[in-house]
Formats: C-alpha cells, sequence, structure tokens
C-alpha cells in the first residue's frame, strides 16, 4: 500500500506527526462509495442513510455501538459472485466472517453454498436450514464430534487438514455407514497477503499439507485408499485480503501438477480444485478491489491453461469469499464520548465500543476509516485514533483517519467494512456487551443478532 506522510496542506500541517496515513478527503462530508455500502447516501440535510433510514433513528432505536448490515448489498455481492463463476462452479461464502441464521437464508436463497469451521457454526447453518449437501467443513483440528455431526448430516465436503484427520473421517463414515466425499487441504508453497506473495516461509504454519517433499501426494494416496472416502479434488488457501492475482496463478499451477501427478500415478483425474477465499476489500480509499467477474476471468483462465498444458479435464472449480461478500455490506455505528486534542501529536476520539466489537486493528494492525454520519460539517479536517473504552492503550479502532474538527460529545460517527471478522472476533473484554447486528432493507430495518444483555453474561456466571 502506497501510504506517505501527508503533504502540506490544510493548517494542522506543520503538527502533523510522521505516519503512515492518506491525505485527507478534499470534502469529508463526501463518502466514498468504495469502502461504504451500496445504499448509504449522504441527504440534503446533512444527515446519512442506509436502506433509506436515517442513521440518527437507527441510533435512537437500537442504541450504539451497533453493526448496520445493508441486505441488499449483501444480496447484491451474493449474486454477482454466482454469477461471476456461473453454474460449472461453485461459489462458497466462508462464514466466519459473519454467519447468522438471517445471512444463512440469504445465501440460501441467493443460491450461494457455505464454509463452516467448528461444531457451532455447522448448527447455525443446519439450523437455519441451509441443505447439508451444500456446507463444507473446514478446521486443522476438528473434533470426532464435529466430524461426526457433519457426516451424519451429510455435508457435501470435508476438507481434510491432516494424516491423523484423513484416518479420523474415514473411520467415523465407516462407522456410520457412509461414504464422506473429501478434498485435501494442501499448502502450495505461496502465502499471498494484501499487495504481495511470499513464496518462502510458507510451509512454517498450521494448515494443510505440503506439496513440497511429496507429502500432499502421499496423502492423496492413502485417502484413495479407504472406503469410507471419496476423494473429489485438491483445496489450496493462500491467505487474506489479497488485490494481486499472481498468488493464486502459482496456487493453480501447483495444485494442477498434483492433479496431473494423481492422474500419472492412479488413473485417477480427480474433479475438483477449490482456490480458497481472501480476496481483498476496500477499507479505505486506497485500496482497489477487483470484481468478482474480474477475478473469476482470472482463476477460469489460469486453470484451463495450466490443465491444458497437463492435458487434464478441466476441473470443476470452487471459491470461498468470505470478506469479499459480508465485509463492505456493514458499517459500525458509535456515539462519540470524549475528544482529547493532544497538541502536534493528535486528536484522541472515544467511542462507546472498541476492540470489543473490531479486534482487527489491534490483532494485524488493520486499517479502516472513519465519518461523522450524523450532520454535516464544514470544519477543516483534523487527524484523529478513534480509540475504544477498554483498558488497554492499543484500544484502537481506527489509528489515523481524518474528521472535522468541530466532532464533539454525542457526535455519531461510522466506521465502514466493518461486515467482516468484527462481529465474528467480537469479545466481552471488560464484561461489554457484544453490539447487535441490524440488518437494513427498504425502509426497514431488524435485529438479526441482538444486543447482549447484563443477564446473559450472568447467566454464564454460576458460581
Ligand atoms: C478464512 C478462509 C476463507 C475466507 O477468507 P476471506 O479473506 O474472508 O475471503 C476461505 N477459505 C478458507 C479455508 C479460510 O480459512
Amino acid at each position: 500500500m502506497s501510504r506517505s506522510a501527508h503533504p502540506a496542506g490544510p493548517r494542522h500541517a506543520d503538527v502533523l506527526p510522521e505516519g503512515h496515513y492518506a491525505a485527507p478527503p478534499t470534502d469529508l462530508n463526501v463518502l466514498d462509495p468504495k469502502v461504504w455500502s451500496q445504499t448509504v447516501a449522504r441527504t440534503a440535510d446533512g444527515g446519512t442513510t442506509v436502506g433509506g433510514i436515517e442513521v440518527a433513528r437507527l441510533a435512537e432505536e437500537f442504541g450504539t455501538p451497533a453493526y448496520f448490515l445493508d441486505e441488499a448489498d449483501f444480496r447484491a455481492r451474493c449474486a454477482a459472485w454466482r454469477d461471476a463463476f456461473g453454474p460449472d462452479a461453485d461459489v462458497f461464502y466462508a462464514g466466519k466472517a459473519f454467519l447468522s441464521r438471517a445471512v444463512v437464508r440469504w445465501l440460501h436463497e441467493e443460491g450461494l453454498n457455505l464454509d463452516v469451521c467448528s461444531g457451532g457454526e455447522l448448527a447455525t447453518a443446519l439450523a437455519a436450514g441451509m441443505p447439508a449437501e451444500r456446507i463444507a467443513l473446514h478446521g486443522n483440528n476438528k473434533s470426532e464430534e464435529e466430524i461426526e455431526r457433519a457426516v451424519a448430516a451429510g455435508v457435501g465436503r470435508i476438507v481434510l487438514d491432516s494424516f491423523q484427520e484423513i484416518v479420523r473421517v474415514a473411520h467415523i463414515a465407516d462407522r456410520l455407514g457412509k461414504r464422506q466425499r473429501v478434498q485435501i487441504r494442501v499448502t502450495v508453497g505461496v502465502e499471498a497477503h494484501t499487495h504481495e506473495f511470499i513464496a518462502t516461509a510458507h510451509e512454517d504454519q498450521k494448515f494443510g499439507i505440503a506439496l513440497a517433499g511429496g507429502q500432499a501426494a502421499e496423502a492423496v494416496r492413502r485417502a484413495l485408499k479407504l472406503d469410507g472416502l471419496e476423494l473429489i479434488g485438491i483445496h489450496s488457501h493462500i491467505g487474506s485480503q489479497i488485490f494481486d492475482m499472481a498468488g493464486f496463478e502459482v496456487a493453480a499451477r501447483r495444485v494442477v501438477g498434483l492433479l496431473a501427478e494423481v492422474r500419472d500415478e492412479h488413473g485417477v483425474e480427480l474433479p475438483e480444485i477449490d482456490l480458497g477465499g481472501g480476496l481483498g476489500i476496500a477499507y479505505t480509499s486506497d485500496d482497489d478491489p477487483r470484481e468478482p467477474h474480474e477475478i473469476a476471468k482470472a482463476l477460469n483462465e489460469i486453470v484451463a491453461r495450466e490443465c491444458e498444458a497437463a492435458k487434464l479435464r478441466t476441473p470443476r472449480i470452487s471459491v470461498e469469499p468470505g470478506r469479499a461478500i459480508v465485509g463492505p455490506t456493514a458499517f459500525t455505528l458509535y456515539t462519540v464520548g470524549t475528544v482529547k486534542p493532544l497538541d502536534g501529536l493528535r486528536t484522541y476520539v472515544s467511542v462507546d465500543g472498541g476492540m470489543s466489537d473490531n479486534i482487527r486493528t489491534a490483532l494485524y494492525d488493520a486499517e479502516y476509516t472513519v465519518a461523522l454520519v450524523s450532520r454535516r460539517s464544514d470544519a477543516e479536517p483534523v487527524l484523529v485514533r478513534v480509540v475504544g473504552k477498554h483498558c488497554e492503550s492499543g484500544d484502537i479502532v481506527v489509528k489515523d483517519a481524518f474528521l472535522p474538527a468541530d466532532v464533539a460529545p454525542g457526535d455519531l460517527i461510522a466506521v465502514p467494512a466493518t461486515g467482516a471478522y468484527c462481529r465474528s472476533m467480537a469479545s466481552n473484554y471488560n464484561h461489554a456487551l457484544r453490539p447487535p447486528v441490524v440488518a437494513v432493507r427498504d425502509g426497514e430495518a431488524r435485529v438479526i443478532v441482538r444486543r447482549e444483555t447484563e443477564e446473559d453474561l450472568l447467566r454464564l456466571d454460576v458460581g
């Protein structure tokens, strides 16, 4: 990401600290459609709406902090992925990004499949009526109980992550009198991050079975021998928040290489490959994500080319976007509690949530932006850090962004692109009550995950 200290600009230029942040936008009242969900708009009187409803009204009805999820945008993104890949491929939404019963129903209605990676996610998927054959079970250490529930339910595939698991799943399937469709997750020797991929030190992580050293080929050998398993393909997931297709290209080439090896050794052409998820989104105006149709075109071309070279039938492709579907569809709405200008540094704006509703900034140094959404302001931009109310100095929601200098207690500010890995990673630190998720669509708002209450907290505390 090319960031530079903001050049000489508004009055504060002389006191801006060195740092990595984008220059202030020319007009803080404009919301960049790249980072805000589709139906977010500013109103003539300076407010902001989502799904046709004023955020001030939403704050009054549902309180803050709260996540507001733009249902129309979510469905549109599902449809875009589904249509981009077409009927000869499968799109699996990665449930870990954000999962609730309503979301499962939307996915079902929009024709997507669903990845789960725990018993809890599986239970949610099944409770909301996702057909089991459209569910894939992931995870590097699935419990016997989780495997058993998945096999018994009839999930469409289990992605095997270790040698022990090959045997474990086969035994459980045998015991239940089933033949379980499985893929083997391989590590292809590429780890992709935001703007580059790393072709070394990749196997030094907990997921998958290495292609290197013939490990993956050995896993295939073992899986093909077991009656309880129907090996349908190879799986690869190379990282997250990826913008560059080069990492996928290397991954696809290596996975197809394994398919060719398997054909040569066993006379079997495995019918599917899964290229994982990890496609990036715009957290700030500096990010330029690709559209699903560009991604589909690139992946299809890469796989077709590699298969042609290896004289293999092109396998059915699947992909697993999580963040790219739900990430941009939600924002977190906060109420400003205190504003502390630190001379020569920046202004700290404290909100009524924090690392308990968005751990990504503390965990990954993630970048976000923020906007004043309850009113219009023409005050000059000041460099702010949006911080939470937790007892940690690392409790930062937005590290560097600009807000109008007159931002004040009681203002509503919103952080966009918080649909993925925010509510799903939320905690009760400091006995915070996890915020609700409110779905907004066509002038109607409805709670899909309710706010936690102190009663909820005390119910678990049985001492
Ligand atoms: C996390 C994960 C995904 C989704 O990643 P995103 O960055 O949300 O797209 C897909 N597949 C697997 C196996 C994952 O672990």
